[in-house]
């Protein structure tokens, strides 16, 4: 039998996809292969990508990160979640929290509970009932898997950390275990003309490299799938429609939060990112309704401390590839598509694609069997995160602008509006078992841009009124309880990870 086992991987691009991919592959498939990534100091990065989603605690897992190292290396802080204000309501706001509000009773989700309690006279909230919410907003962080002994799930959290130094410190662990980096720009590519597959990449100095499969991290240019082997675009735009965005750094405060803050505008929203040495701050916008002069005013008036440099532009159109892998070339990160920073999802659909194609790891035959599961793998992921961030923008009762106008009256999915239509109904979700969003994401959602049910779940009334009560005042307790003794999040990070560089 030939041995038709990949022996040689060349990544093209060292921002955090080219350095998650690497990490991950030598560790997972290494030492039979040998990874090359090739990088460009000239060109650089895109430099945004600060923050995550729980997820992420996988690959730290996989690599065998030590969590407190990691957070102090990337000046990290921890998150929540996201605070979303003015997307609904203008002077309204709900976090999505990375946890289930209250805890599901009798095989029956929390929010049925809760919507029998709204229909009974109560004015509780649903976050009134959740944990996360609670330590959110008392500024509050600690490790916590359950709450004591009960069924009720501790805090679930991700990471906001220091792009740069993040590729930086994935870089160092990737070159420990083995992989070769080559600084240099790359000029051509080469195609073999039998079959069209990527031979080799040429770089400016005139250094060929050759290898038998090849990763495109090279950011949004795509200089492998798109430039070299013609692999088209599906734009988004008509249902995502932000295609700029402007980025500064600014001083950070004294209190640490710790969630991101998405505070939506007249033409898109701004991010704000709590790091241990500086706020990351981002205006995402439209430039059919805005211009950049009055994107960067909005960005600068709304900042809470002093910019800490220029503001940088960015371009993009959301989307993805029509393929994400195309004969003997991976594409990854912004080279894959993007689907704009909303809810965090770009990073995790690296170290999730990087997972799916060490699951499905070609040969030197490269099957096309193996090229269609993983398109059609990442495919359906991608479609599924985009119904879940047109979601914010389109089920919204603004009409202050024609931006918002536009959301609130576009045609949106199908898949998306069936998921709308049904919890509407009663309450009731869909889960499609490939969702990276939970149930519990989609009803803080949807209840937190104003869709309301019209009802509640039978299975409800199970219990008395008296019952109804008790249990949701005992879900309260738990909560107070759980977060008695919870620290500071600064003093937590004092303790654990503060970085040395302030
Ligand atoms: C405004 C904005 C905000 C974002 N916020 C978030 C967020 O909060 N959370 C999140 O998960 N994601 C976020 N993202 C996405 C995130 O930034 C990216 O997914 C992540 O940084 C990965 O980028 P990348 O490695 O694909 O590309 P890049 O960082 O652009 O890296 C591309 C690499 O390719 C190299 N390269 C390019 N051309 C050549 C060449 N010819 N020769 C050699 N090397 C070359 C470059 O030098 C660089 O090393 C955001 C993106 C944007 C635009």
């Amino acid at each position: 039998m030939t041995d038709l086992h990949i022996e040689n991987v060349v990544i093209i691009g060292g921002g955090t996809a080219g350095w998650i991919a690497a990490a991950a592959m030598t560790r997972l498939l290494s030492p039979s292969l040998n990874i090359t990534l090739v990088e460009s100091e000239a060109i650089g990065t895109v430099g945004v990508g600060e923050a995550t989603i729980p997820q992420i605690r996988r690959l730290n897992g996989v690599l065998g990160l030590n969590e407190d190292e990691f957070v102090r290396e990337t000046r990290g802080t921890f998150k929540l979640g996201i605070e979303f204000n003015n997307w609904g309501h203008v002077g309204e706001r709900y976090l999505h929290t990375f946890g289930d509000a209250g805890i599901n009773l009798a095989n029956l989700h929390f929010h049925h509970y809760w919507l029998r309690s709204r229909s009974e006279g109560s004015d509780a909230s649903l976050w009134d009932y959740s944990l996360h919410h609670k330590a959110a907003y008392a500024h509050q962080f600690g490790r916590m898997e359950r709450v004591g002994n009960t069924s009720m799930t501790g805090l679930a959290y991700a990471f906001h950390f220091d792009a740069g130094l993040y590729a930086q410190y994935l870089r160092r662990l990737a070159e420990a275990a083995g992989v070769a980096r080559v600084e240099g720009k790359v000029v051509d590519v080469s195609l073999r003309p039998e079959t069209g597959h990527i031979e080799s990449v040429t770089l400016e100095n005139g250094q060929s490299i050759a290898g038998d499969l090849f990763i495109d991290c090279s950011g949004f240019r795509g200089l492998l799938i798109g430039d070299a082997l013609g692999v088209g675009y599906q734009d988004w735009s008509h249902w995502l429609p932000c295609n700029r965005a402007i980025a500064v750094g600014s001083e950070s405060t004294d209190l640490l939060l710790p969630y991101t803050k998405a505070t939506a505008h007249d033409a898109g929203w701004q991010w704000r990112i709590p790091l241990q040495h500086r706020t990351g701050n981002g205006h995402v916008f439209c430039d059919a309704f805005t211009d950049e002069t009055r994107a960067t005013e909005t960005l600068l008036t709304n900042l809470d401390g002093a910019p800490t440099g220029d503001p940088k532009p960015l371009r993009f159109t959301t989307g993805r590839r029509e393929k994400f892998w195309h004969k003997n070339c991976v594409s990854l990160g912004l080279a894959s598509g993007f689907l704009e920073p909303l809810e965090s999802t770009s990073i995790h659909l690296i170290q999730s694609n990087v997972s799916k194609l060490v699951e499905l790891f070609p040969t030197r035959a490269f099957d096309p069997a193996i090229e269609d599961e993983y398109n059609r793998q990442v495919s359906h992921e991608y479609e599924l995160i985009r119904d879940f961030l047109i979601l914010h923008y389109h089920r919204t009762d603004r009409e202050d602008s024609e931006f918002w106008r536009y959301c609130k009256n576009m045609q949106v999915p199908e898949s998306l509006s069936a998921k709308m239509d049904l919890f509407e109904a009663g309450g009731l979700l869909y889960k499609d078992p490939e969702d990276l969003f939970r149930e519990s994401s989609w009803v803080q959602v949807m209840i937190g841009q104003g869709l309301q049910p019209k009802s509640y779940h039978a299975m409800a009334n199970r219990i008395s009124s008296e019952q109804l009560t008790g249990f949701l005042t005992d879900v309260q307790r738990l909560i107070d309880r759980a977060t008695t003794d919870l620290p500071d999040h600064r003093a937590f990070i004092d303790a654990h990870c503060k970085s040395d560089l302030q």
